[in-house]
């Protein structure tokens, strides 16, 4: 059995985006398959809206949450790319076996093609992903990301709500998905009387920045705080951090 860790799920576009067959819409149809996943089993997602978030912010928001395997959920177009089909990172050939154990799965489930596991390098650089959304979260150490296709959009929409709820019980089976609150979330609940996991990382991080250069930084706790509610804000001092610890003389 694969060891998955923490799973997230990114349910792909955003509300009314990319038009299937009467009034199905793949960016509404996996927005519902993700809250249906959130719903059932308390899993991370990158977006609970219709909004339109980048790729590589869902890539930071999956990362920030501790996401160790991301699945972007979609549906294919054309009409001719019928099946299934998952995507993996070409920096990570290992998944080949999970992405083909998943695809394999959830296409016997709502009884379409399985079409197999591939990788699309980028053109320009065939050692990086050309999905934005394999490629962000490799950069950001998110083990396993992989995209599914779920079937065309002419598929998906014929008995939508059975297949999803075949999907749904099919991910939970495979990657173990728990009860809803299984993972504690590290921004709020680390115990009784203990700072949050969250806040002792990033307070890692300022002590880090305050002894290399207090007098930019001024005020610690105050970059403990924004760091803590903004993801950039985070970032920023991660990455600060680990330059200054790489440089040290
Ligand atoms: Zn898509």
């Amino acid at each position: 059995m694969y060891n998955f860790g923490k799973v997230g799920f990114d349910p792909g576009h955003h509300a009314g985006a990319n038009v299937g067959p009467g009034t199905y819409r793949e960016g509404d149809v996996m927005l519902q398959l993700g809250l249906m996943l959130q719903k059932a089993y308390g899993v991370f997602l990158t977006r609970t809206t219709g909004s339109n978030i980048t790729l590589s912010e869902r890539s930071k928001l999956a990362a920030n949450a501790g996401v160790n395997t991301l699945i972007s959920l979609h549906t294919n177009a054309p009409e001719a790319a019928a099946g299934v089909i998952v995507f993996y990172s070409v920096r990570h050939p290992g998944d080949k076996q999970i992405a083909e154990y998943i695809g394999g799965e959830i296409a016997r489930a709502i009884g379409l093609r399985f079409r197999g596991a591939a990788t699309k390098p980028s053109t320009g650089n065939p050692q990086t992903d050309y999905f934005g959304i394999i490629r962000n979260p490799v950069q950001m150490g998110i083990k396993h990301p992989f995209i599914v296709e779920h079937g065309s959009h002419w598929e998906m929409a014929v008995n939508t709500e059975d297949k999803l709820a075949k999907i749904v019980g099919t991910y939970g089976r495979i990657l173990q998905l728990g009860q809803p609150d299984q993972t504690p979330d590290p921004t709020t609940d680390n115990g009784p009387g203990k700072p949050p996991a969250k806040i002792v990382e990033i307070q890692g991080y300022v002590d880090i920045l305050n002894k290399a250069v207090p007098q930019i930084i001024g005020e610690p706790q105050k970059w403990v705080e924004k760091a803590a509610d903004d993801t950039d804000i985070y970032w920023l001092i991660r990455k600060t951090a680990a330059y200054i610890q790489a440089h040290k003389p």
